[in-house]
């Protein structure tokens, strides 16, 4: 092992972990630092007690909101991110995102490229996570250079009923794109039953399309890959004029240590990849490193989101019921003029989670009640963007910890959506629901979405003045350091943000190895 590497990765999870996948194979030689170690493959990984009640895999942070309120944010610290518990619904943008897009709150922003550009680098991202879907089913979507690797996963026989009863009702329901890696060859993926632990778990059978396995794993062990974990990045240093990080700046194992490379790419996650920007701060970047513009960490976005429960007299023993999606009100309609988002289904509820989500209400409740009340259920997840407002952003605190300052927008089309919503279930065969909001991760101190899709707070642009990044994802204010976290993302549509991370890091890889060569 070296101190000098061609390309540092900070982060292992969506954008770093495949901008090294992508590296890996020309020879340049990479050194990949992650702050956690693997995520332990145990029973606890499919229990929803251990999950949920517990927050096993939560990694211990402390952050703060702008009134200095300490809050637990739900973050995972371990080799392949945030996607070794997320849900891996894996979702292009819409072609209208990459313009401006007038919401009820104002304008989200247009990206400095457009989906055509982006498109390519989707395709190689469904191919790399292994997506099944099926391109054509949701006329939101834009035009695609290669149809999904696999065929959808199938509805199961509740899920068929609602897709029937939509579809009866004039909706155009999709098969959602999920990234599951099923893999009868491997006599442990193979075992994979596509189950109800997909969403918010750890996969015990390495089957769900996460990071650690098909962009850290892969490469891990070539001979010009490093990779070192529970390695903390603290800060940036550079060379005097500023231009050139010089050393990255490392805590393992109660030990400072610092490392070097030609580029340096920072992907730790939208919250934390600005506060090691603003805690590099020097003589050359007094408000942190690359903040000339004073951007790095405004913006933040986490989507308006709203998870939603409806109980039906029908049982639903769905075991994988992630297979469906709604775009009909992505954009405005002929009875509401503004965007209104996306509706799919979330990981089935169990009756654990309730207990993790309102201790409380639930402490008196026998299991088999809770359990009663979960076999009956139909999990709905609705998004609405919301909008990088400046003052959406993330500081430091004098102790150097995560400062998040956060106010909604675009609430009435969230509203709006979740009375399509309604409308929707009157369709469904679900006349006499019950609708309840839930937080289905975790209990929070803040919306569970405010973590899980953190991003903005680095965004790329053409004009240094109003962004931090290039359109190459290359910091304007120096030579080599670049950012490829969903921190890049100057507004976030109303899909899940995973795959635009995937696929622009796989386009900013191929930038740097043309750039080395
Ligand atoms: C419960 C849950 C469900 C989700 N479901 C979906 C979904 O279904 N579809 C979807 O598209 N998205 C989903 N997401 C969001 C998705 O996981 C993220 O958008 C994506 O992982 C972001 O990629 P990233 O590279 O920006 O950050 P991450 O994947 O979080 O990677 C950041 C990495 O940096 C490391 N790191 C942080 N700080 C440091 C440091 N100082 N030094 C070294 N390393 C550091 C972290 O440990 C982590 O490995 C979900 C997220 C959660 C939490």
């Amino acid at each position: 092992m070296t101190d000098h590497y061609d390309v540092i990765v900070i982060g292992s999870g969506a954008g770093g972990g495949t901008l090294a996948h992508t590296l890996a194979p020309t020879g340049t030689r990479v050194l990949i630092l992650e702050r956690g170690g693997f995520l332990p493959r145990e029973p606890e990984n499919w229990d929803p007690t251990a999950v949920f009640v517990d927050g096993r895999y939560q990694s211990a942070d402390t952050w703060y909101d702008a009134n200095g309120q300490a809050i637990v944010p739900q973050v995972h610290y371990y080799v392949g991110g945030a996607t070794k518990m997320y849900g891996a619904a894996l979702y292009r943008l819409r072609p209208t995102d990459f313009g401006e897009v007038r919401h009820v709150d104002g304008v989200s922003p247009a990206w400095p490229i457009s989906y055509d550009d982006l498109e390519p680098y989707y395709s190689r991202a469904e191919q790399l996570f292994q997506v099944h879907g099926r391109h054509g089913e949701d006329p939101t979507e834009g035009h695609w250079s290669a149809q999904y690797p696999w065929e959808p996963v199938s509805h199961e026989p509740r899920l068929a009923q609602i897709v029937e009863g939509l579809q009866a009702a004039g909706y155009h329901p999709f098969h959602a794109p999920c990234g599951i890696q099923l893999d009868e060859a491997d006599p442990v993926r193979s075992l994979c039953i596509r189950c109800m632990w997909c969403d918010g778990y750890p996969c015990l059978v390495h089957a769900k399309s996460d990071a650690e396995t098909l962009t850290i794993r892969p490469i891990m062990d070539l001979p010009n890959v490093d990779l070192l974990t529970d390695a903390l990045v603290t800060r940036l240093e550079t060379d005097a004029s500023g231009r050139t990080v010089t050393s990255v700046v490392v805590q393992r194992g109660g030990v400072e240590e610092r490392y070097s490379a030609d580029i340096v790419v920072l992907s730790a996650g939208a919250a934390n990849t600005a506060k090691i920007l603003l805690a590099s701060a020097n003589e050359a970047h007094p408000a942190g490193l690359a903040n000339g513009s004073d951007q790095v960490g405004r913006n933040y976005m986490f989507h308006n989101s709203r998870a939603v429960v409806a109980f039906s007299k029908e049982p639903n023993p769905t075991r994988y019921q992630k297979t469906l999606a709604i775009n009909d009100f992505y954009g405005p309609t002929a009875d509401y003029a503004f965007p209104m988002g996306n509706i799919q289904m979330v990981g089935k509820s169990l009756a654990p989670m309730y207990r993790g989500e309102k201790p409380l209400l639930t402490k008196f409740a026998p299991e088999w009640t809770l359990d009663e009340a979960a076999s009956h259920i139909v999990d709905y997840w609705l998004t609405t963007e919301d909008l990088p407002l400046p003052e959406n952003r993330v500081t430091l605190t004098g102790s150097g910890d995560i400062r998040l300052a956060y106010r909604m927008t675009n609430q009435p089309e969230a509203d709006r959506l979740y009375h399509e919503l309604r409308k929707i279930l009157n369709h469904t065969g679900m006349p006499d629901h019950h609708v309840m909001e839930k937080n289905i991760y975790s209990s929070m101190d803040i919306p569970v979405a405010g973590v899980a899709h953190q991003s903005g707070t680095a965004r790329f642009g053409h004009d240094p003045a109003t962004s931090v990044l290039d359109v190459d994802c290359k910091a304007h204010e120096l030579d080599n350091l670049y950012v490829v976290d969903t921190s890049f993302f100057p507004s976030i549509g109303a899909v899940n943000p995973a795959l635009t991370a995937i696929a622009n890091a796989i386009r900013v890889g191929e930038h740097l190895a043309a750039r080395l060569s």
